[in-house]
């Protein structure tokens, strides 16, 4: 089965060639059109290693890599490099279930894809004989900046340029980024939001400027999940903690289980649903965001609008308007009617806004139910879930428990957890009631002195590292940056 834009369905690629190209020239994302004819092994999952269900997930989804190339670059992406070496554990907490995704290289849910997509891509480029070098473009909410330097920090024949919005990022997120050495990496702030970032990385895609500039030099390729190389590899968790689960007897085999997810870009909940589609027996999927609703109204309405205010929450990996992963769910449910995509993401940029009727919209509602919670909400979740239970969360975390407590889930609960509290230590520290004080060094020893949670050594070091990266410029400038930074090819 070969990949094909959510806008026209003529545009198609195979996996790897759509991992390369990160979007179609289109403007679409590279999508599946029946995820469901693929066939997670479920009978296998109880005896299956967090790096077996990788490979057996990565195989199914990118089908031009063999066997042994998914091996060789799972377990070079992976081993030795998480906390854990099931890379994503699953503590209980109260009656629900947290599946701690932060546990790699950078603190991060996103270490997980970022942590294999430099070597999907590597072996992209020499399956598919390009002889240019690869220049990534991320635009970043916090998270997937650090993750992407760190993935791709002097991996040969390619090049990384990371734009995060200038004060939009938490001061321990930006830290980590601006003190990110590298030969071949490049961060530089946007006075502007996320979603300026991102649109402005999406329009270099598609410049015709920037792609004779780069002919014949280097060829661009995104480290956002719009890329589904990004995508794939966050499969794999959902079956892990299914697998867990069966494992504790938790459940018997077949049982439906309820996901909950702090949703920002769609990425992370898509992956879900993608893992149901191919066999999870997951019930349903809770879209939690924070007081940029959007996606709450979208899947309660049907009707996206992105004409709202634009909120500075203490959960800034999801301060976003426009989700970009959304685009492969509404291909779905669209019955794959690229026309019809095309249409809505046309009213979506001209106007702010589209609407799902009839099928399309009972066919997003099937699989997900949706709620937000306000700064307030999450703090006062931080609060209650370490006075009860002992359990430290971050604010994103915070943000899917809440709104889980004002949810009736039948099932058993598992909510996902993207981020460690250590980058949040303001926020998290005002929500146990302690003063946070200026410096977020301090406020880290002081988080750590209070909880006795160990600080992660990725954040710890960050204190005694030298800032890097000074740049600021207006989203107007980013084409011209992204040219002169690819300059160093020639
Ligand atoms: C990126 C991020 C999210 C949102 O994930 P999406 O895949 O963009 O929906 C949530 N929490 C944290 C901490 C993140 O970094």
């Amino acid at each position: 089965m070969n990949y094909q834009s959510t806008r026209n369905h003529m545009h198609t690629a195979t996996a790897s060639e759509a991992i390369l190209k990160g979007i179609a020239p289109d403007g679409g994302l590279y999508m599946l059109p029946d995820p469901g004819a693929l066939s997670f092994p479920m009978d296998r999952l109880e005896n299956m290693t967090s790096l077996d269900i990788s490979m057996e997930a990565l195989s199914l989804l990118l089908p031009d890599f063999s066997a042994s190339e998914i091996r060789a670059i799972v377990e070079d992406s992976y081993r030795g490099k998480f906390e854990t070496g099931d890379l994503t554990p699953l503590v209980k907490v109260g009656d629900r279930f947290i599946l701690e995704l932060f546990r790699g290289p950078t603190s991060a849910f996103k270490d997980v894809a970022l942590s294999v997509l430099p070597r999907l891509i590597a072996a992209a480029q020499k399956k598919n004989g390009v002889k240019e070098d690869i220049l990534i473009l991320a635009a970043t909410s916090g998270d997937t900046g650090k993750a992407a330097l760190a993935g791709f920090c002097d991996v040969p024949g390619t090049r990384i340029v990371v734009f995060y919005p200038y004060g939009g990022v938490s001061a321990i997120q930006q830290a980590q980024m601006v003190t990110q050495p590298g030969g071949n990496v490049s961060v530089c702030a946007i006075r502007g939001n996320f979603d300026d970032a991102q649109s402005g990385v999406k329009a270099i895609f598609t410049s015709p400027h920037a792609a004779k500039a780069l002919a014949g030099k280097a060829v661009l390729s995104s480290a956002n999940s719009i890329n589904i190389g990004r995508l794939a590899p966050q499969v794999m968790y959902y079956f892990k903690a299914y697998g867990d689960l069966l494992r504790k007897n938790e459940i018997g085999p077949g049982e439906a289980v309820d996901f909950v997810v702090p949703t920002g870009n769609f990425g992370n909940i898509l992956a879900g649903y993608l893992a149901k589609r191919m066999g999870l027996p997951a019930g349903r999927f809770l879209c939690a965001s924070n007081a940029n609703n959007v996606l709450t109204d979208f899947l309660l309405t049907g009707v996206y609008d992105r004409n709202r205010p634009f909120h500075q929450t203490v959960s800034p990996s999801m301060d976003i308007l426009v989700s970009s992963n959304l685009e492969r769910l509404v291909y779905l449910a669209a019955g794959c009617d690229g026309k019809a995509v095309a249409a809505y993401m046309q009213s979506l940029a001209q106007t702010g806004r589209y609407a799902l009727e009839g099928q399309a919209k009972a066919a997003v509602q099937a699989d997900f139910e949706a709620g937000f919670a306000d700064d307030g909400q999450t703090k006062k979740a931080i609060r209650r879930v370490y006075e009860d239970h002992g359990y430290l969360m971050d604010t994103h975390t915070a943000v899917a428990w809440d709104v889980a407590d004002r949810f009736p889930l039948q099932n058993k609960t598992v909510v996902l957890s993207t981020a460690s509290p250590y980058k949040f230590c303001a926020a998290v520290l005002s929500a146990l009631g302690e003063e946070a004080g200026e410096d977020e060094f301090a406020q880290m020893e002081r988080l750590n002195r209070i909880t006795g949670v160990p600080v992660p050594g990725n954040l710890a070091v960050i204190r005694s590292l030298p800032t890097l990266h000074r740049d600021v410029i207006d989203r107007a400038e980013m084409e011209g940056y992204v040219l002169a930074k690819a300059g160093g090819f020639q």
